[in-house]
């Protein structure tokens, strides 16, 4: 088996570069401006610990595209950031908003951290300071934070606090999403992205790809990873008639082939930091998880976890990439060949975005939607991608978006993956924009 190049940056090209190929009328030298990031971002700065030793911290903000409008992207604490993972998500935060049609570009952050190792008032120094340090790169109608891996409500709500003290006198509550509900936040933001996966999974099923997978009524779903995606999303499938029989987090899996109620799940990780162990159930690992026998696969963890090694190996039929870049192009291509669909991570996790932009929206007017309202606008706004990303896959006969003729004839896996036709929409949308403003001057 050949060695797959996990670089990052490699993988978005390699993701962008099999969709531009189908993009007939794409001008050749725009190609260059929508693959390279607008602006790069490298910080150090020095944070003294709790036990008075000092420690440089790196971070990054990458910019890559405002066509549409101020950058949007959320900021990750993790020991693995890197420029090239961050540079490669504020890329995917570019076609995420352009697909679902969102006035905001792509951008990301991230800080060098192991969080798990930090204390509250170290991580409280590390936000503060990062957001002195990105006071001129940050605002409500610029580039707009929000929460990512191993950030959340509280760190939005710091990034806000110091940008406000920093620009006083100013309507500065739209400069960050993801905020707790008392300080602007949206009502349905908490469980967006898991909402959208769910909206997303329902719509796609709809359309009779899976004939014995009508609907979510039975379906044994596979959940890796059990933050703030994974557990909101096991709880929205499990609501809607769905069996959860494996979730994990970082310290492994569990298995239950009756089910495993989330409520419950949820209660025990509290008590004991991890869902492995809970009462009743088998212990796996995430590389077990991810093979074990279901209907339905949605990781909702960390990047590159389907690929060369074991895509030939998932038993699911559908795939939900809640998380971001959870699939190779290697993978991409083995799943395609055996049948098994990908609802990509642009379309599947598009409702945190989504609903990140309705609380930007309220902010400017000072206002709060009902829980309803902001549900049933993330509803329409994820059937309609789906929808339209169907559509597009639907009519296309390789080389001719307008031949649906021999589309009888074909195989699906002769078709581009939904991934490909998803990012298609994307760069179109994008690429038109760019040369509706015109190439300035
Ligand atoms: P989180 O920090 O709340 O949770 C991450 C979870 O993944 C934790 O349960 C952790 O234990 C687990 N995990 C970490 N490493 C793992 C590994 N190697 N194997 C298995 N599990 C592992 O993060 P989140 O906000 O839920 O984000 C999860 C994914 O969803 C990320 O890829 C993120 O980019 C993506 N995403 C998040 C949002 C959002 O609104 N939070 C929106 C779109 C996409």
């Amino acid at each position: 088996m050949t060695k797959e190049n996990l670089d990052p940056i490699v993988i978005s090209e390699q993701q962008f570069n099999k969709a531009a190929a189908y993009i007939t009328d794409l001008k050749r030298g725009l190609v260059d401006f929508l693959k390279q990031p607008k602006r790069i971002n490298i910080i150090n700065f020095p944070v003294e610990l709790d036990d008075g030793s000092v420690k440089t911290i790196r971070c990054y903000r990458v910019i890559h595209n405002r066509v549409f409008g101020p950058s949007k992207g959320g900021i990750r604490y993790h020991p693995d950031v890197s420029e090239q993972e961050v540079t490669s998500l504020a890329k995917l935060m570019t076609w995420k908003c352009a697909l679902v049609n969102i006035p905001f570009g792509g951008a990301k952050g991230g800080v060098v951290c192991n969080p798990k190792e930090l204390s509250i008032n170290e991580l409280r120094r590390i936000t503060r300071r990062f957001t002195v340090e990105l006071f001129d790169i940050i605002g409500p109608y610029t580039d707009i934070p929000a929460p990512d891996m191993y950030t959340n409500e509280q760190t939005m709500a710091w990034i806000f606090d110091t940008y406000d003290a920093l620009n006083p006198g100013e309507n500065n509550r739209p400069v960050v999403t993801g905020k707790p509900i008392a300080l602007g936040g949206s009502l349905g933001r908490f469980k967006a992205t898991g909402k959208g996966c769910l909206f997303a999974t329902q719509r796609f099923l709809t359309k009779g790809l899976i004939p014995e997978l009508k609907d979510l009524s039975g379906a044994r779903v596979a959940i890796q990873g059990y933050g703030n995606v994974g557990a909101v999303a096991a709880a929205e499938f499990f609501s809607h008639g769905a069996r959860i029989v494996a979730l994990s987090d970082s310290s492994g899996g569990i298995y239950a082939e009756e089910g495993l109620e989330p409520e419950k799940v949820s209660a025990y990780k509290k008590e004991h930091g991890t869902v492995v162990g809970m009462p009743n159930t088998l212990t796996l690992s995430n590389q077990e998880l991810l093979e074990v026998d279901c209907d339905i696969l949605i990781p909702a963890a960390t990047a590159f976890q389907i690929n060369n090694n074991n895509a030939a190996k998932i038993q699911a039929k559908l795939i939900v990439e809640a998380a971001n870049n959870p699939t190779t192009p290697a993978a991409d291509e083995i799943l395609l060949k055996r049948g098994i669909y990908v609802i990509p991570d642009i379309l599947a996790n598009a409702g945190g975005v989504t609903v990140s932009y309705y609380e930007w929206v309220q902010n400017q007017a000072n206002e709060q939607w009902d829980l309803d309202v902001v549900n049933q606008k993330l509803q329409k706004r994820i059937f309609a991608s789906v929808d339209a990303v169907f559509d597009h896959w639907e009519n296309y006969l390789i080389g001719d978006l307008s031949l649906a003729e021999n589309k009888k004839s074909l195989s699906t896996d002769s078709l581009p993956d939904f991934r490909t036709i998803s990012l298609i929409i994307a760069i179109k949308r994008v690429a038109d924009a760019t040369l509706l403003r015109g190439i300035w001057p």
